[in-house]
């Protein structure tokens, strides 16, 4: 049995305003055959489930082609060109196949494709033919649409955010995939959209309404004749008219009870829709509450929502750092986080470790995200900024690299990482073991992120405090121009109605 892999994995975030090209894949990730096993083999994301799968159902995957970068803005038209076409003429030169997994990410847009991934997957099929089983596993992020669904024979999604189940939902996805070949299953799917999205700082899986969603997503797994059951929680800064909530439901030759399921899973987040918005306090309220918690010797995570570089953000925010100055936060340990700042960097590799140095840190990009800070401070160490995680954390992947990095202590007490590639958010508690700092020894820890840096801070901290920060992923969703997305949408049209 001879299985293809490959995939053209993408969140856009299309209210950045720098276009994604293809050198952000290849200097980021971009890897072809045997480079692919190397990378990911021994990773937690998807294609490690897919090379687990292999041995477990005894085929032979041949892995193809897997380009992925971090969260940026729109691909553009010659990337999506270059990319799709070498990964299509390396399955049709490779064939014949008696399957496909490809491995998607379900929120890519393109200048020419608001929905690439329906895209990628059509002409997947138009390689194989109808009669070759394709198989697709989402990040729960995703915006499922028709055409993904008309073009696969089964789609799998992730189910936790933090993303932890990559593997889990690649091994299901593989065995799907190897019973429709061997014709002991016949997957149908159905797919029902609900008009409405869920903010962002209402989807973690673990807790409140979004874990109540979840839990029934379960019990239809548990439904005799289920090979799967999704909810795509949808990408709200995809200004695409597939933006939103949907869930799928993929049985054993059973349209109806697919289709009821679906429909069941559906109306419940519908009934749950106003517990799915917008409720975090503001970055003032966010600092004022972290420096009253009691000092029980944990750390209070701030999540700095509008700087989210899991969902595109640019990564050098100081909206919460201006706010924590304002406020006075100070003395020893008082105060970690990283920026983007490549200029400063260099400044500081020119200084040396052991240095005092002033300089104005962050904020490079625009001023949607706040101003530089001026900070004088001791320059601790520098490295190259790449490290390794075996632990699984959100999205599974094992190798980072945020490129040159420094760690600033500065006057007030503060620890500041400058780094200079923008890289993923702080999804992973070795960027900081990694130049030398404990996390767990400070007071107040600010992460570039909403829910991915969930895996790694929540088991440190004494409290997770979503702030409501400006920037290109705020979770105050009138804060941006939607020119694309569908119409009605709760909550941006509150008398959307859903039978
Ligand atoms: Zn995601």
């Amino acid at each position: 049995m001879r299985i293809a892999t490959l995939g053209f994995h993408h969140e856009t975030n299309t209210f950045q305003s720098v276009k994604t090209d293809y050198d952000s894949f290849a200097n980021f990730e971009f890897l072809r055959g045997s480079e692919i096993a190397d990378r990911h083999a021994t990773s937690k994301f998807t294609l490690a489930g897919y090379f687990q799968s292999a041995q477990m159902f005894e085929f032979d995957l041949v892995p193809l082609l897997f380009a992925f970068t971090g969260p940026t803005g729109t691909i553009t038209k010659d990337t999506f060109d270059r990319i799709s076409e070498e990964m299509i003429d390396k399955l049709k030169q490779n064939g014949p196949w008696d399957g496909v997994l490809l491995a998607q990410h379900g929120a890519a847009v393109t200048e020419e494709y608001p929905d690439m991934d329906g895209e990628i997957s059509r002409r997947v099929r138009e390689v194989v033919g109808p009669d070759t089983p394709v198989v697709m596993t989402l990040d729960l992020h995703c915006n499922i649409t028709q055409d993904q669904v008309a073009n696969t024979d089964a789609i799998v999604v992730f189910r936790t955010n933090p993303h932890l189940d990559a593997v889990e939902r690649a091994v299901e996805a593989s065995e799907i995939l190897v019973k429709t070949i061997r014709g002991e299953v016949r997957p149908v799917q159905h797919l029902v959209q609900v008009p409405m999205m869920i903010n962002i700082v209402k989807q973690p899986t673990g807790f409140g309404p979004m874990k109540e969603i979840m839990d029934e997503v379960h019990q239809v797994l548990e439904k005799p004749g289920v090979l799967s059951a999704s909810c795509g929680q949808g990408f709200p800064y995809a200004d695409v008219d597939q933006m939103g909530v949907s869930f799928l439901v993929v049985t054993d030759g059973d349209a109806v009870k697919a289709e009821k399921q679906a429909k069941l899973l559906a109306r419940k987040a519908w009934d749950l829709r106003a517990e799915l918005q917008n409720d975090s306090p503001s970055i003032e309220e966010s600092i004022s509450r972290a420096m009253n918690a009691s000092s029980d010797g944990k750390p209070t995570a701030i999540m700095d929502v509008g700087d989210n570089v899991g969902g595109g953000g640019t990564a050098d925010s100081t909206h919460l750092l201006a706010e924590a100055t304002s406020q006075g936060l100070s003395g020893d340990k008082s105060l970690l986080l990283t920026l983007f700042d490549p200029t400063n960097v260099q400044v500081c590799i020119s200084a040396g470790v052991g240095s005092t140095i002033t300089l104005k840190v962050g904020a490079g990009t625009d001023r949607l995200h706040g101003e530089p800070i001026e900070v004088t401070a001791n320059i601790r160490a520098i490295t190259d900024g790449k490290f390794e995680e075996p632990k699984p954390t959100h999205g599974g992947l094992r190798f980072f690299d945020y490129g040159p990095s420094v760690a600033l202590d500065t006057e007030a007490g503060h620890t500041i990482v400058l780094h200079t590639v923008r890289g993923i958010g702080n999804m992973s508690r070795e960027q900081y073991y990694s130049i030398g700092i404990r996390p767990e020894e400070y007071r107040v820890i600010i992460c570039k992120g909403t829910v991915s840096p969930r895996a790694a801070y929540e088991p440190i901290s004494r409290e997770i405090i979503m702030a409501n920060s400006p920037g290109v992923t705020s979770a105050n969703m009138s804060s941006f121009s939607y020119e694309n997305r569908r119409t009605p949408l709760y909550p941006f049209e509150l008398d959307t109605t859903f039978d």
